[in-house]
């Protein structure tokens, strides 16, 4: 369950807000020890262990919300904004030569794709496997200039490139070039555009493991461009999926775990009962905004029981998950989709 949750816009207003408040936001060191207030947390119990990242101070703290084993978090101690750059490969790897048995990876740093602070550089990790890491590479590519580096399309809804090598320095000046050139990438066939009105759209979710003595480095290509009919995102949950996720497709569900709202639990306990009683499920308003998608996968299922009614709820939640990534996938997962990824990999 996600918590706070959080609306894509207020998530893009909050960026440059300048707050003279202490602390600045919810990830710097001042938070370690804090009493709270009214319109911020007590930490009072909150510890930070200090790390050397990238020859600077940064700090190491388990998340407050665990959505997963041992979900940490890695932030800057100074409020600097998230930015994905060269840097900020050479401090996933850092990290990850620390714990190898953590993954690290980065929310991007652009509003709709992002995470939900953009104003602070901070990382998430932990000692997980997300179902992500477990998929294989689809198609191998050899990409010029980097021969020595194992690269590939991953088997994935999001558009993701796989890098693997021995050396961690290779895939840092590897990532960099594969950043370079996807920010400034238009292929007007495909609906991606680098850029209109002056505004950036191109960015990337990038996610640090070592497997055994290679390191990994999987880049998800991302486009945070809004059309009139998809006014929260063209690669963002689509309208008819906002019933169960409207919320932004950040670091962790692009790895393939999803964070859902709060709301749902109450919800879906409604729904149960509406739907093994045979009650009308338009009529409360409380759950009518699921009624279509229930009479969809309804047929499906000939003995809807007491007993199995949750289980049914919880695969079709994750059914509707997977189209979710789906929408956030740049280039989709057919044969006209991989073509247009293959011309994205061609330019490299
Ligand atoms: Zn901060």
């Amino acid at each position: 369950m996600s918590k706070p949750e959080k609306d894509p816009k207020a998530i893009a207003a909050a960026r440059n807000v300048k707050s003279g408040s202490y602390p600045k936001c919810l990830l710097c060191p001042e938070n370690e020890g804090y009493a709270g207030r009214v319109n911020h947390p007590a930490r009072q119990n909150h510890r930070i262990i200090p790390i050397t990242i990238n020859d600077t101070p940064w700090g190491f703290q388990y998340s407050p919300y665990v959505y997963y084993n041992e979900h940490c978090i890695v932030f800057n101690c100074q409020h600097t904004p998230m930015k994905i750059e060269r840097n900020a490969f050479i401090k996933l790897f850092d990290f990850v030569k620390l714990f190898p048995h953590y993954f690290l990876g980065s929310n991007a740093d652009l509003p709709i794709v992002g995470g939900s602070i953009l104003s602070h550089d901070h990382f998430q990790g932990g000692h997980y496997t997300f179902a992500m890491a477990k998929a294989p590479i689809e198609q191998h590519v050899v990409l010029p200039g980097f021969e020595d580096v194992e690269a590939g399309i991953v088997k994935w809804p999001l558009s993701v490139l796989r890098i693997r090598h021995k050396d961690s320095n290779r895939l840092v000046d590897l990532a960099t070039h594969v950043l370079e050139v996807w920010r400034g990438y238009t292929d007007e066939e495909a609906f991606i555009y680098a850029e209109t009105n002056g505004e950036p759209h191109n960015t990337i979710t990038p996610i640090a493991r070592k497997v055994g003595d290679t390191y990994e480095l999987d880049l998800t290509l991302r486009n945070n461009i809004t059309t009139e009919e998809h006014p929260l995102g063209v690669y963002h949950p689509h309208a008819e999926y906002h019933h169960i996720k409207k919320e932004n497709i950040g670091l962790i569900e692009v790895m393939g775990l999803a964070v859902l709202p709060a709301r749902l639990k109450g919800e879906m306990e409604l729904l149960e009962e509406y739907i093994l009683e045979g009650k009308d499920i338009s009529s409360n308003e409380q759950i009518e905004k699921h009624a279509e998608w229930v009479k969809k996968f309804l047929p499906k299922y000939p003995e809807i029981t007491k007993e199995n009614i949750h289980g049914i709820l919880q695969k079709e939640i994750g059914i509707v998950f997977t189209h979710v990534l789906e929408d956030a996938g740049v280039y989709k997962c057919t044969s006209e989709g991989r073509e247009a990824f293959m011309r994205f990999l061609e330019t490299l």
